[in-house]
């Protein structure tokens, strides 16, 4: 086992186990996170028994290695990783003024199904350990001097379909003596599973984006099959009660479709559905990519949707596009999976699909 795949409880109790004092898990932690070290023996603050047994019990290594990196016109960086049984997952990392934002995947590919995103379109290959998260972020923060402000969960995979490593992995970027990243500087991003949601607010306090993509249950039976599983009137309710950090609040995507969700009348009846809830609006025209069956709406649908659902109080704003010449853009993501397949017929989400492998 990989010292990143346990969170900061399992590694105090891990090191306790050696009869050891809690506090040493803190200081292999400042080793491994911040000094970036390569081997136990390293750690020379800890004694020499203790750290042979380390050694004897822990992995060290970095899970992945660099397959490929692609640079866009607009400054976005994407890296395809190769994990250590061959299977390949991409990383975003998207400069702004202000900001360094890096995009994450949790899963080689995904279950969900979603009929507008590629990486739904290769199906579930397997859940990331909470190493291989923490990794892209690591791996990144060594490749490139700029310091990384923001990290969002919405590269390949349903986050809260691998519920388990992604909290783990949450646990060790908030922590402190870990990698000390703000709550509030971190987005979960979400299809919707509801139980999961509301575990995850037991748990921790960052950011939550739910990813709406239609305003009723039938356009969204069509779109995102969680969604007869997980219904919209359910899912915005448990979205409403999550523990967003002091002064955040939540988040829903709707990814723009050309003539499928981005008439007026879908923005009013949005508009209406979100009333009064405390929460913004990220309009994400749809990215095209072969063999999805969509297109991008023009920009005066987008302004216009824009401009409705602001009529209706709601703080509704279009996100950029970036890293689209190099495939790196939302739902473009597919690690060179083959995506060709014609789904057949409606997909539906079974439970032994969601289930923790
Ligand atoms: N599985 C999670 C996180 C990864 S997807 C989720 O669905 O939320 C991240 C975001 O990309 C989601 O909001 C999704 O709706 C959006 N997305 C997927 N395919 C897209 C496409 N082709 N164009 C634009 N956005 C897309
Ligand atoms: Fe999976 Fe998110 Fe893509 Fe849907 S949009 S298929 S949940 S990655």
């Amino acid at each position: 086992m990989n010292a990143k795949d346990l969170c900061p409880e399992e590694l105090e109790q891990f090191v306790v186990s050696f009869g050891e004092k809690p506090y040493r898990a803190s200081q292999i932690a400042k080793w491994i996170y911040r000094d970036n070290a390569i081997s136990f023996a390293q750690m020379t603050n800890l004694s020499k028994e203790f750290r042979s047994s380390l050694d004897k019990n822990l992995l060290l290594n970095s899970t992945m290695s660099v397959a490929e990196e692609k640079i866009s016109r607009d400054g976005t960086i994407k890296f395809l990783f190769e994990l250590f049984d061959g299977k390949r997952i991409e990383s975003v990392l998207i400069p702004d003024k202000t900001r360094m934002t890096l995009c994450i995947s949790t899963q080689v590919g995904c279950a969900i199904g979603c009929t507008f995103c590629l990486t739904g379109r290769i199906g579930k290959i397997r859940n990331l350990r909470a190493s291989e998260i923490l990794d892209q972020y690591l791996m990144v923060n060594k490749r490139d001097t700029r310091r990384i402000t923001n990290l969002v969960f919405m590269g390949m995979g349903e986050p809260l379909d691998n519920f388990d490593n992604t909290l783990r992995a949450l646990k060790t970027f908030t922590n402190k003596d870990y990698i000390g990243l703000s709550p509030k500087k971190i987005t979960v991003s979400t299809s919707g599973l509801i139980p999961r949601i509301r575990e995850l607010g037991n748990q921790i306090s960052i950011n939550l984006s739910i990813s709406l993509n239609a305003p009723d249950d039938e356009l969204r039976n069509e779109l995102m099959p969680i969604n007869r599983r997980y219904p919209l009137k359910d899912l915005i309710e448990v979205s409403r009660n999550f523990p967003v950090p002091k002064r955040k609040s939540l988040t829903f995507e709707y990814v723009l479709i050309k003539g499928v969700n981005d008439s007026s009348d879908d923005a009013r009846t949005l508009g209406k559905l979100l009333r009064g809830i405390r929460c913004k609006v990220n309009l994400i025209p749809f990215n095209e990519a072969n063999p999805l069956p969509y297109h991008t709406p023009d920009t005066e649908q987008v302004a216009n949707f824009q401009r409705i659902l602001i009529s209706y109080g709601i703080n509704a704003r279009i996100r950029k596009n970036r890293g689209r010449d190099i495939m790196g853009a939302c739902g473009q993501l597919a690690a060179n999976y083959p995506t060709s397949e014609v789904m057949k017929g409606r997909k539906k989400i079974r439970d032994h699909e969601l289930r923790q492998s």
